[in-house]
């Protein structure tokens, strides 16, 4: 529990604790090793009304805070961090974001499907030549009569295989300002879903390429007006990388206690493992980075709350924490491994998936070096932490 946390949140966080342990840590490692997707535990955080957990009350959505959804990923993140990073793509990177700048006509078409499940959605940015330099994306859309016809390819897309709902990012104009918003149904023609990525982590998170081959989008899927992504991405990005640093939080918070329970345990030259203090130095530190985390997390949540997604305040506190967190996460899963020694390395103990989950963290939503010029950005226009 966090002293951030109100009686509402403390409420939900035991609601999605109870609900991880029963629905996402049995197939953690089963699906983790097949390359799975956990879809029944997604459509029923739909009936916990989580998948909307910040979206508009009016259309479905559960209208909580920023402070909600980090709590939500760090529980789900505890049990299963693929299907913590899914529930991210679906409810902050589609469902955040049409509820944020969709226009009411496309939130009463698509906010209800997407809130209660029947539909599972997708953000499209990253293409195989852009990824850190997003507005360097490539994909086209021209208008012809009443439809925009996309070409292009995408990357990277958490979750595509079983979406149905992709908001999507494509250029208008020739300079790097002109990109377009475009909420793309995975039966519109000449769209599809190309491959799935086999990868080294968050394995239960499918993760596709999408080719757009004259694709025709109805021109009121067009989001806002021409060019106004940029705008968009501002109302979205900073709730993403606080919202995904709830999930390194999860992996480090299970990694201390799954390794205090086995260093009291475990006997080596006839005394627990937790009796050497090489040991308890590893746990102590682990314990103290993720409270540190933890702490800069939420308050970086509560300053979206409080002072909006656009304050610099709330950008610097997102970005360090999503910086911050991050790192704790593949560190202490890192060293969980060395706590269990050789039985932390087989795939027999959870403890290198969790390794394996938290590195993407290093890499999602913008990598540790993109934060970094971004801080380093806001302290070259004089913008200072703590003051
Ligand atoms: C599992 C997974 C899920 C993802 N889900 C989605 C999704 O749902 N939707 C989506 O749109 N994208 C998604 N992404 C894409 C993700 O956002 C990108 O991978 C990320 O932004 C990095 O881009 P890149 O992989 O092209 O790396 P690159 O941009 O090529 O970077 C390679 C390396 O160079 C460094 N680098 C780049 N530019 C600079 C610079 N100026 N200064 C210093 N170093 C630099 C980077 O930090 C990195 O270390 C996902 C990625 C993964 C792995």
């Amino acid at each position: 529990m966090s002293l951030f946390f109100d009686e509402t949140h403390k409420t939900l966080q035991e609601t999605v604790r109870r609900f991880a342990d029963q629905e996402l840590r049995p197939r953690a490692a089963e699906l983790d090793e097949e390359q799975g997707f956990n879809l029944e535990a997604m459509k029923k955080l739909g009936e916990l009304g989580l998948l909307g957990v910040t979206a508009d009350p009016n259309h479905g959505g559960s209208g909580m805070d920023a402070v909600a959804a980090t709590l939500a990923m760090e529980e789900l993140g505890a049990a299963c961090a693929s299907t913590a990073l899914s529930y991210l793509a679906h409810s902050i990177l589609a469902v955040n974001n049409l509820s944020v700048n969709g226009s009411e006509e496309q939130k009463a078409k698509y906010l209800p499907k997407l809130c209660s499940g029947e539909w599972i959605g997708s953000m499209a940015i990253s293409e195989p030549g852009s990824g850190s330099d997003a507005f360097g994306l490539k994909t086209e859309a021209k208008k012809k009569g009443d439809k925009y016809i996309l070409n292009g390819t995408k990357m990277w897309i958490t979750n595509a295989s079983h979406s149905d709902f992709f908001w999507v990012y494509a250029k208008t104009g020739p300079t790097k300002k002109d990109i377009s918003t475009f909420i793309v149904e995975k039966s519109f023609p000449g769209f599809s879903v190309s491959r799935k990525l086999d990868k080294f982590g968050m394995r239960a998170s499918p993760t596709c390429e999408l080719v757009f081959e004259n694709c025709e989008v109805p021109e009121e899927n067009l989001v806002g007006s021409e060019g106004g992504s940029i705008a968009h991405m501002n109302h979205n990005l900073l709730i993403e990388r606080v919202t995904i640093s709830g999930i390194s939080l999860g992996i480090a918070r299970e990694c201390i206690k799954y390794c205090t329970a086995y260093a009291k345990d475990r006997k080596q030259f006839e005394k627990p493992l937790m009796d050497f203090q090489m040991i308890q130095k590893m746990l102590a530190d682990a314990t103290a980075e993720y409270l540190s985390a933890r702490s800069l997390t939420y308050e970086a949540a509560v300053a979206i709350d409080r002072l909006g997604v656009e304050s610099q305040e709330a950008l610097m506190l997102g970005t360090s924490a999503k910086l911050f967190a991050a790192q704790v996460g593949t560190k202490v899963a890192l060293d969980a491994i060395q706590i269990l020694g050789g039985y932390g390395y087989t795939k027999e103990y959870p403890v290198e998936r969790y390794m394996r989950d938290a590195k993407l963290m290093e890499i999602g939503a913008g990598t540790n070096e993109v934060m970094r010029i971004i801080l380093a950005r806001l302290l070259m226009k004089d913008v200072f932490p703590g003051i």
